[in-house]
């Protein structure tokens, strides 16, 4: 049996669901709507016994362009769409701070992932952050976990060669990110 457990973080906009227009955000949950492949994918990493949590900047709350409320909603529908393809989420993160409001959970900072773990032992070698952003990417290597970069959000792989942090490894999106890790991990 596995000592200490891994984790797969995720990003949720551009990575679970499809991107807002650039810099925009989903405001209600009519602007939800799922990527193809990412609740199976969801699924699939909880049949391989990787813990999955959700670490997401939702600052248009902060700005007050949405409510926690319509958050809440967003969420809500989220949740239902993943257990009608039965995956679930360990966890799921917000920081829903003004960018100004300096508060330490706000990626890239590493205070949401910080939080997620608590004092649980986990396997960082064999756990990872699926993010769609530069971002996502300092984050990722921040908290000492391998970072995955998906072309299924803002980036395409030209934009990803100029970042000053490199990802790990880069996939089309989060099933193709998925086969990759469970692949990678299976010993
Ligand atoms: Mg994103
Ligand atoms: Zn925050």
């Amino acid at each position: 049996m596995r000592s200490k457990r891994r984790i797969v973080f995720l990003d949720r906009d551009g990575v679970i669901n499809k991107n807002p227009v650039y810099r925009g955000y989903i405001k209600n949950r009519s602007e939800f709507k799922f990527m193809p492949g990412s609740r199976m994918a969801i699924r699939m990493l909880n049949e391989a016994e990787f813990r999955v949590i959700i670490i997401s900047n939702q600052t248009g709350v902060g700005k007050g362009l949405y409510s926690k409320e319509d958050l809440k909603n967003i969420t809500e529908k989220m949740l239902k769409g993943l257990q009608r393809s039965k995956a679930k989420l360990d966890k799921i993160c917000y920081c829903i701070h003004h960018p100004d409001a300096g508060c330490l959970c706000r990626k890239p900072k590493t205070g949401m992932f910080k939080k997620a773990v608590g004092k649980v032992k986990f396997d960082h070698k064999n756990s990872f952050f699926v993010g769609d952003t530069e971002r996502d990417t300092l984050a990722g290597h921040s908290f000492g976990v391998k970072a995955i970069a998906v072309l299924s959000g803002y980036n395409k792989r030209k934009d990803i060669k100029k970042w000053e942090v490199q990802p790990d490894f880069i996939a089309k999106d989060l099933l193709a990110a998925v086969k990759r890790i469970i692949l990678q991990v299976k010993v």
